[in-house]
């Protein structure tokens, strides 16, 4: 006579189990939201085992019943000469050592408490071990949370920088935005900013470092077709330290803010003063069928907008550096440009809508970095998609040239701010449509592009 133990589920439940498992292993280290990712390995403590009597009769289609399949998924042995079995995730197991075995170490599993990895079998400790992942902080394994699964958070770039979600405060990287790792720290730029190695590798520190740096961004300009200002060579570039920028950027002009909070990166310091005043006039309302109080610009006979200097935060490596003063170059050019004063009168002292001109700086600052992409050395390409990996942390924090490159992009691309990541979303949309020096044109005709 047949029996079946049924350990953990009846019958009716097994075909769920395989679904609910399919699923557990879809999600296995899958974003559960945009911060945590969450292993469901542990769907595997619910797996079907059941022992089953050689002497059933396999049924006519040969299924073995209890979720299993005729003959052993390991060796290939009919299980009708099996005297105990294993089913689990929906296939048969025999009795022989070898034929449940964990797919990291090979070797026999003799418990239920093992886990799911990749869709197979493995057993708890070689999971820990292999594939839960090490925190690049502190450098343990990641924790748990209350409902007993795998919790990290990551990068949103460089994914393998995988840490406890408790370090999400902890020091970054100023020009990557990693995680400071304990037992590797970073350099410290002399404020409260640290820099990791591979950002070292090319920081530029005084204003010498920029020229060539200046230089290669106004030959950028002129292949984009763009008419460079004699007194952009002029315009002088300094390297400033975080306090002196802040400083000066609460005192007014454009700044370009970094990603992950309010750090000013860049400024263009203009003078537009001077050269005309903002004063009161009564003008006739017809629908009011009255007067209305009116502030208009009036300008001082010949003046000219100038550009002050170029003030670029020290210490950021070459290419965010380069996409910095290529953003800024925007500004100068923009403030340059012949139109500029008509545009000023125009609107009232007004000049330029502010997410426009952001946006158009941030997408010739993604077109520098995009310019940049071949000469940049490709070795060891880092998945930035991998986020499933079974190394459980990165061999070395070593980032290429190229890959720093791909993260400011980025950067610019995500930027999440309404002024700096919807303006340059805009812009990049009508660059595809319309190229860049219209766009240039229609700002200095309109101080702002089309909606
Ligand atoms: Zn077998
Ligand atoms: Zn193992
Ligand atoms: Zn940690
Ligand atoms: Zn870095
Ligand atoms: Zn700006």
């Amino acid at each position: 006579m047949a029996w079946r133990l049924q350990e953990e589920m009846d019958l009716a439940d097994a075909k769920q189990e395989r679904e609910d498992l399919e699923a557990a292993r879809r999600l296995q280290f899958e974003e559960a939201d945009s911060k945590r990712l969450e292993d469901d390995a542990n769907f595997a403590k619910e797996l079907y085992l059941s022992d089953q009597k050689s002497d059933t009769p396999p049924n006519s289609n040969g299924d073995a019943g209890a979720g299993g399949s005729s003959y052993c998924a390991g060796c290939g042995k009919s299980m009708h000469l099996v005297r105990n079995s294993l089913t689990a995730l929906g296939k048969s197991f025999c009795n022989n050592n070898s034929c449940f075995s964990c797919a990291l170490c090979a070797s026999h599993i003799n418990d239920a408490s093992f886990q799911v990895f990749e869709g197979s079998p493995v057993h708890a400790s070689c999971f820990r071990e292999v594939v839960v992942p090490s925190c690049v902080v502190c450098d343990c394994k990641v924790p748990t949370n209350s409902q007993g699964h795998y919790s990290y958070n990551k990068h949103p770039f460089f994914q393998s920088w995988k840490y406890c979600a408790t370090h999400e405060e902890a020091r970054r990287c100023t020009s990557c935005n990693r995680v400071e790792p304990r037992k590797a720290p970073f350099a410290k730029l002399g404020d409260s900013r640290v820099l990791c190695d591979s950002c070292c590798r090319t920081t530029i520190l005084d204003s010498d470092e920029l020229k060539p740096i200046w230089s290669s961004v106004l030959t950028f300009l002129h292949k984009l077709d763009l008419v460079v200002w004699p007194e952009m060579s002029n315009i002088p570039i300094l390297s400033v330290d975080f306090n002196t920028l802040n400083e000066k950027n609460s005192r007014g002009g454009s700044a370009h803010m970094g990603q992950g909070g309010p750090i000013t990166r860049g400024l263009c310091l203009t003078e537009t003063e001077g050269e005309g005043l903002m004063m009161p006039q009564l003008s006739f309302d017809p629908r009011q069928n009255g007067f209305s109080m009116q502030h208009r610009h009036f300008s001082f006979g010949q003046s000219t907008a100038h550009v002050t200097a170029i003030l670029v935060l020290s210490g950021l490596p070459k290419l965010l550096t380069g996409s910095i003063l290529a953003h800024e170059a925007i500004h100068a050019w923009l403030k340059l440009h012949p139109g500029y004063l008509t545009l000023i009168n125009r609107t009232g002292g007004e000049g330029f809508n502010r997410q426009s001109e952001e946006g158009v700086c941030q997408l010739v600052a993604h077109l520098y970095l995009a310019s940049q992409e071949r000469t940049l050395s490709h070795t060891t390409p880092y998945d930035a998609s991998s986020s499933s990996s079974s190394s459980s942390t990165p061999s070395s924090g070593d980032l290429t040239e190229s890959q720093l490159n791909q993260f400011f992009k980025f950067s610019i691309e995500t930027e999440k701010s309404p002024v700096y990541g919807e303006g340059y979303r805009k812009a990049a949309k009508l660059y595809e449509q319309i190229g860049l020096e219209p766009i240039l044109q229609l700002m200095v005709e309109n101080g702002a592009l089309p909606e």
